[in-house]
C-alpha cells in the first residue's frame, strides 16, 4: 500500500521526497536499493513471504549453501521484476525457478531481474538456490549473527530489499551439532543426525528485511517468565558470577519495559515471543529485532563497579530497542528518510520508561546531560543536518544515523508533547499505531494525525525543529535599575542568517538568588520575547535560559551572568540548574567567551562540592576533555598534581561504588604524573585495593591499555600479562587485536594502522575504534598525525563496507586526540579539495569530528 495523503495543504511545506513524481520513470536499476525501484515495486508487490533455509558449516571460511521460497502477489506482470542480491565474493546464484520452471535471469549492479515472460499477474513462487554472502553475517569462529539494516539482507539473499514490503518469513538452519540458534520466529522443530542438527522456526508477523534476523553458535541460555511470559537471554559469558548477578535484572527490565509500552500505547506486545541475544563486541548498542533483540554484551552485563550512569543506560537501551516493537517494527518508516521517527520514538519512550526504575535520580537532569551535549556537540558544527533528511538510495541510509537523530530528536519531540499535552499526544500516538500496525509511515501521517489534536501551526513548527538543520542563537538582555529587573528579554535568531527561520519553543528561564532558583515560563517566538512576569523582580545574581532544562540552543549569557556562573556554578543550589549551567559554560567556552583554564580551574574547584552523581559524571567529562584538548601543555603540566588529588580525593569520598567506579576510570584515564602512574599500577598488579571497587576483567583490561600507552616501567610486561590473565576468549581476542596499537615502537604501530586498510581487518569494529584512539592518544598525538590523511582517504570505503555507526565514530576516534594546528589544516584541506560527486554526508561527518580540533586550534571553517 504507497498511500501518501497530500491532502492537508501544510505538507507542502514538509521536504517532500521525489517519491510523488517517479511513477512515470522506469525504475533505477543502480547499485543498492533507489527510491525509484522502491516506489515501482511497492506498487507492483504484495503479500510477500520468504521461506529461508541456510546450510551453515562450523569453519567460518567455508561457503553457506541456502535457499529462498519467495512467494508474493503481482499486480502488473507486464514488466520485470527485480529481487535484490549482492552478495560478496563467496555468495552466488545456483539456480531459480520460477512457477516449477527454471529460468534465466540477468544479474545487473545486485539486481535479480525476473523476465516479465516467467511472471503472473496474481500469485508468483520463485525459488533460488544460491550460496549466501556472508558480510553482514558476522561470522567469527563460534558464532554468526546477522546484522541486516539499513539494506543489508540482500547482500547474504535474494529478497526485495525495502522497509514497505513487509513480509512473513519462516527460516529452517542446519547447524553444528552443540550449537544454539535463535530467529524472529519461536523454535517448532529440531532433529539431529551425526554432527548436524535442523532447526525449524515458525512463521513471523509481517516485518521489514532490515529486521529479519538470526544467531547461531555455541551459546548458554538462560530462561525465566515474568508477568506469564517467558523470557531467553542467549549470551557466550563465561563468568557464571557475572551471569547470575545480572540474569534476574536483564528479565526485569525487559519485562517493566514490555508492560508499561502495552498499557501507554494500548496495544499487546504483537510479536508472539521475546528472546534477546548478547553480542561480544557488538556494533552498536542494540538492535531492535521482534522477537529476538540483539545487544551489546558489555552494555547488559555489567560489572561490580558499574556506575549509575551504566545502570542507567542499560535500562535506557532495553527499554529503547523494546519501544521498537511498536515504533519501528510495527508500524515502519516507509522510508530511511524517517528512520528518525523510530529512533526519537524509542529514545523518548525509553526515558518515559526508565524514570519509574530509578526513583533517587533526577530525571530532567538526566535527560538533560543524556542528550544535551551530545546533540550540541554536532548541531554546532558546520557539518550539522536536519533531523529529516532526503535519501535516493538505501545504500546511503547509514549516513542519515547520528546524534541529531538520537540525541536532538528526542528534545524536539518533548517539545511537541509540551505544545500538545501529554494525554492528547499519546492519543495522537495510540491512533497513529492503530492505523498502520503491520505496515508503514511517515512523518507526514504522524503530524497529520497530531495537528487534529491542536490548535498550534505544527507545519512551521516541523519546518525549523525537524526539517532545517542547526540551533537558535539565544542571547538574554537584562538591564537593572534600583535592585529590581527593569526589563529581561531574549533575542531568538537564526544562526544561518539567510534562512531565517522562525523557532518557536516554550522554556523555563532561571533566575538564581543567593537562597533560591525562580522559574519563571517563557514562551519563545520571533526575534525577540520581553519577558513581562520578570518586571520588577529583585534583581538576580544569574539569568540562565536553559535553567530549567527545557531551552534548546546556543545560549548567550549576559555579561554579568557569564561572570558569576563561571566562578560560581558550584554554589548554585539546584542539581537541574546547576547541570545546565555547566552544559552552557561548555558552549560559551568553545565560543572563546570563557577560557579553558577557567573550565579546567571551576572542575577541580566543584568535584569536591557536587553531590549529584549526574552532574559529577558530567564536570569529570569537562575536565577530561578540557585537560587533554583545551588548555594549553604548560597549563596542564601544572595542573596535573592537584587534578590527581582532587580524583584520589573523590574517590577516597565516593559513598557508591558507582561514584567510586566514575573517579577512578577519570583517574585511569588523565593520570600522567609518576606516583599516581605507580600506585595505578600497584592496583593493576594487586598489590593495592581500592576500598569499596572490586575491578573486573575489563577494568583491568582498560587501566592495562592506560598504561601502556603512557608507557610505564615494563609496561610490555604488563600487556603480555594481562593477555595471558584475560580468561574471556572475546575479551583476550580483542586486547591482542588492539596490543600493536599500545606499542612504544612506531614501526609497530605504523604496521598495525597499515592493516585497516584491509577490509577483513576492520571486522570487529569496536576493536578497530580502541585500536585508533590509542593510536590517536593525545600523548601520542604528534607521532599519528601522519595517520589523519589515510584515514581521511579511506572514510568512503569505511562507508561502503562498514555499519551505519562506523564512519563517523572512526572520524571521532581519528581526531579525538589531535588539537594541532598541523592536524587542523590537514583536515581543513582535505574537505576543501574534496570532488563536487564525494558524498555531502561523508563531508559533513569529517567536519562535526573535526569542530573541537578546529576550535582548539583555532583553525575555523564556515560551513
Ligand atoms: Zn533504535
Amino acid at each position: 500500500m504507497r498511500a501518501l495523503s497530500l491532502a492537508a495543504s501544510f505538507l507542502v511545506l514538509l521536504a517532500m521526497s521525489p517519491r510523488t513524481h517517479a511513477q512515470s520513470r522506469p525504475p533505477d536499476l543502480s547499485a543498492g536499493v533507489s527510491e525509484s525501484l522502491a516506489i515501482d515495486r511497492a506498487s507492483r508487490v504484495a503479500d510477500v513471504r520468504y521461506s529461508l533455509s541456510f546450510d551453515i558449516p562450523a569453519s567460518r571460511t567455508e561457503t553457506i549453501p541456502a535457499r529462498a521460497a519467495i512467494s508474493f502477489a503481482l499486480s502488473d506482470a507486464s514488466a520485470p521484476l527485480a529481487l535484490d542480491f549482492e552478495p560478496n565474493a563467496i555468495g552466488r546464484v545456483r539456480q531459480i525457478s520460477v512457477a516449477g520452471t527454471a529460468v534465466n535471469t540477468t544479474l545487473q549492479n545486485g539486481h535479480l531481474i525476473l523476465p516479465a515472460a516467467a511472471l503472473r499477474a496474481g500469485a508468483n513462487l520463485v525459488v533460488i538456490d544460491f550460496e549466501a554472502g556472508d558480510a553482514p553475517l558476522n561470522r567469527n569462529d563460534d558464532f554468526l549473527y546477522t546484522i541486516l539494516v539499513p539494506a543489508r539482507a540482500h547482500e547474504a539473499f535474494p529478497c526485495f530489499d525495502q522497509p514497505d514490503l513487509k513480509a512473513r518469513w519462516t527460516l529452517q538452519l542446519t547447524i553444528p551439532a552443540g550449537w544454539e540458534a535463535l530467529a524472529n520466529g519461536a523454535e517448532t522443530a529440531r532433529s539431529t543426525s551425526n554432527d548436524r542438527q535442523r532447526i525449524s522456526f515458525a512463521e513471523t508477523e509481517p516485518i521489514s528485511t532490515y529486521l529479519f534476523a538470526f544467531a547461531a553458535g555455541r551459546f548458554s541460555v538462560e530462561q525465566a517468565e515474568r508477568n506469564g511470559r517467558m523470557f531467553r537471554m542467549v549470551h557466550r559469558e563465561t563468568d557464571a558470577r557475572k551471569v547470575a548477578r545480572n540474569r534476574d535484572a536483564l528479565f526485569d527490565l525487559h519485562a517493566a519495559a514490555l508492560d508499561w509500552l502495552e498499557r501507554y500505547t494500548g496495544i499487546p506486545y504483537p510479536f508472539g515471543k521475546f528472546d534477546f541475544f548478547l553480542v561480544p563486541a557488538f556494533q552498536f548498542g542494540g538492535m531492535e529485532h521482534p522477537g529476538a533483540v540483539f545487544y551489546n554484551a558489555s552494555g547488559l552485563m555489567l560489572d561490580e563497579s558499574a556506575t549509575q550512569n551504566q545502570l542507567l543506560e542499560r535500562a535506557s537501551t532495553i527499554s529503547h530497542e523494546t519501544s521498537h516493537m511498536w515504533f519501528g517494527d510495527l508500524v515502519t518508516m516507509r522510508w530511511f528518510t524517517d528512520v528518525w521517527m523510530k529512533e526519537v520514538f524509542a529514545n523518548f519512550m525509553a526515558a518515559k520508561i526508565v524514570n519509574p526504575s530509578f526513583p533517587g535520580v533526577n530525571h530532567d537532569l538526566r535527560f538533560l546531560h543524556a542528550y544535551y551535549p551530545l546533540a550540541y556537540e554536532v548541531d554546532r558544527t558546520a557539518g550539522t543536518n536536519a533531523i529529516r533528511q532526503p535519501l535516493d538510495n538505501l545504500k546511503d541510509a547509514g549516513t542519515l544515523y547520528g546524534a541529531i537523530i538520537y540525541q536532538k530528536a528526542p528534545i524536539v519531540m518533548r517539545q511537541l508533547e509540551t505544545i500538545m499535552g501529554a494525554e492528547a499526544f499519546r492519543d495522537g500516538l495510540r491512533e497513529y499505531l492503530r492505523q498502520h500496525k503491520f505496515g508503514n509511515a511517515s512523518w507526514s501521517d504522524l503530524i497529520a494525525v497530531l495537528d487534529e489534536r491542536t490548535p498550534e501551526d505544527l507545519a512551521t513548527w516541523s519546518h525549523a525543529w525537524v526539517e532545517e538543520a542547526g540551533r537558535p542563537a539565544i542571547t538574554t538582555e537584562l538591564s537593572v535599575v534600583n535592585g529590581q529587573i527593569e526589563h529581561l528579554a531574549f533575542t531568538t535568531r537564526d544562526p544561518y542568517p539567510r534562512r531565517a527561520l522562525t523557532w518557536t519553543q516554550d522554556i523555563q528561564v532561571a533566575l538564581g538568588y543567593i537562597d533560591r532558583i525562580q522559574l519563571v515560563p517563557v514562551h519563545l517566538s520571533g526575534t525577540r520575547t520581553d519577558v513581562a512576569a520578570a518586571r520588577g523582580l529583585p534583581a538576580p545574581l544569574f539569568v540562565l535560559p536553559n535553567g530549567g532544562g527545557i531551552a534548546y540552543g546556543d545560549m548567550h549569557l549576559d555579561r554579568q551572568s557569564l561572570s558569576y556562573l563561571s566562578q560560581h556554578v558550584p554554589d548554585v543550589g539546584d542539581a537541574l540548574t546547576r547541570g545546565s549551567a555547566w552544559v552552557t559554560l561548555w558552549d560559551a567556552m568553545l565560543d572563546a567567551q570563557l577560557s579553558a583554564e577557567r573550565i579546567l580551574d571551576l572542575a577541580i574547584g566543584a568535584l569536591p562540592r557536587e553531590d549529584n552523581e549526574l552532574n559529577v559524571q558530567r564536570v569529570l567529562s569537562y575536565l577530561e576533555q578540557a585537560n587533554w584538548k583545551f588548555v594549553p601543555e604548560s597549563v596542564r603540566a601544572s595542573r596535573a598534581s592537584s587534578i590527581e588529588q582532587t580524583l584520589r580525593d573523590g574517590l577516597g569520598r565516593a559513598s557508591t561504588t558507582s561514584l567510586k567506579s566514575a573517579y577512578f576510570s577519570a583517574l585511569r584515564d588523565i593520570a600522567v604524573t609518576p606516583p599516581t602512574l605507580g600506585w595505578l599500577t600497584r592496583v593493576w598488579s594487586g598489590e593495592e585495593s581500592i576500598p569499596g571497587l572490586t575491578l573486573a576483567e575489563t577494568d583491568f583490561i582498560a587501566l592495562t591499555q592506560e598504561l601502556a600507552v603512557r608507557e610505564v616501567p615494563g609496561w610490555r610486561t604488563l600487556l603480555q600479562q594481562q593477555i595471558e590473565r584475560t580468561q574471556n576468549p572475546d575479551r583476550k581476542a580483542r586486547l591482542q587485536f588492539v596490543a600493536p596499537a599500545l606499542s612504544s615502537e612506531a614501526a609497530e604501530r605504523d604496521r598495525f594502522f597499515a592493516s585497516l586498510a584491509d577490509v577483513n581487518n576492520r571486522r570487529h569494529e569496536p576493536w578497530v575504534l580502541d585500536g585508533l584512539r590509542y593510536l590517536h592518544h593525545p600523548l601520542r598525538a604528534q607521532a599519528s598525525v601522519k595517520y589523519i590523511a589515510s584515514s581521511l582517504n579511506l572514510l568512503q570505503e569505511i562507508q561502503q563496507t562498514g555499519d551505519i555507526f562506523f564512519p563517523k565514530r572512526w572520524m571521532d576516534a581519528t581526531l579525538s586526540g589531535h588539537r594541532s594546528l598541523e592536524a587542523a589544516r590537514l583536515v581543513h584541506s582535505f574537505v576543501d579539495r574534496l570532488p563536487p560527486a564525494y558524498p555531502d554526508r561523508l563531508r559533513r561527518i569529517v567536519l562535526s569530528s573535526a569542530d573541537d580540533l578546529f576550535r582548539a586550534s583555532g583553525e575555523r571553517v564556515s560551513p
